[in-house]
């Protein structure tokens, strides 16, 4: 990281966010209007850095414009309010590729380690760790519109990201695969947590977090991610020591302000 990077990130932090966009941020993304004011100034220099740094693609004919710009970068930078140190911003992120709708992907899926299963799936978002986001803009807006649903696509793709760039759920996997999974807190509550899900889920419990956080452990970063940010006095009540993991990792403390 050079530091001059880190020197332009921070003078755009000082700087005011220009009008056009401030009043996108006000009306497209209800989250904000949620901050406390310190974290709404601080989210409105994220963003400016994320849409300075940052390539958007629209795809499928989609033309892109401010509102699908601000109102995703916003929401990207809402899991970074806890940062301090600039240093690192999604680095690993190329380009963010946007679709009009849900899109259809062609899929590979490998199953115990023996054969291919191709097919075609209905897809609102991925994220991959070459560097892209793809993201379906009618998803983007109805789940940013519904903020305390527990279900928001970019909070979930940008997840994946982090997830990525810190090897959040790696580690857990590899030391599970070796049964030394109780090698740290962190470690040993996702673990317990993921394997309550697949319990519950066994006996058909209703859940807080959704199902789809079953599939791997990926995956239930990204879920318990959408939770702790939508729903995070429900999450912190139901899940106590999951809550309190997901704040130490990301900075924050959600509950504090997000009355769900
Ligand atoms: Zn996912």
């Amino acid at each position: 990281m050079f530091g001059f990077k880190k020197w332009r990130r921070k003078r755009q932090m000082q700087q005011d966010l220009p009008e056009e966009w401030a009043v996108i941020l006000q009306k497209s993304v209800p989250y904000f209007r949620n901050l406390p004011s310190e974290l709404q100034t601080k989210l409105q220099g994220l963003t400016k850095i994320f849409l300075h740094e940052k390539r958007f693609e629209g795809c499928a004919g989609l033309e892109l414009n401010d509102e699908i710009r601000v109102s995703i970068a916003a929401q990207a930078c809402i899991l970074l309010l806890g940062i301090d140190d600039l240093s690192s911003f999604y680095e690993g992120l190329r380009s963010v590729l946007v679709y009009p709708e849900s899109y259809v992907a062609k899929v590979k899926n490998h199953r115990n380690g023996y054969f291919v299963e191709e097919g075609f799936q209905q897809r609102h978002g991925e994220a991959w760790s070459r560097g892209h986001v793809v993201l379906a803009w009618d998803e983007v807006k109805k789940d940013g519109a519904n903020m305390h649903d527990g279900r928001n696509l970019v909070f979930h793709e940008f997840a994946h990201l982090i997830d990525y760039d810190y090897g959040a759920t790696a580690e857990v996997e590899s030391r599970e695969n070796t049964g030394f999974w109780s090698w740290s807190s962190w470690g040993s509550i996702i673990n317990q947590e993921y394997n309550k899900l697949l319990d519950a889920i066994r006996r058909n419990q209703h859940t807080l977090i959704d199902e789809y956080g079953a599939t791997n452990l990926a995956e239930f970063f990204a879920v318990v991610t959408e939770n702790f940010f939508e729903r995070p006095r429900a999450l912190r009540r139901k899940h106590p020591e999951l809550y309190k993991q997901l704040k130490q990792f990301y900075q924050q403390d959600p509950a504090a302000y997000i009355k769900s």
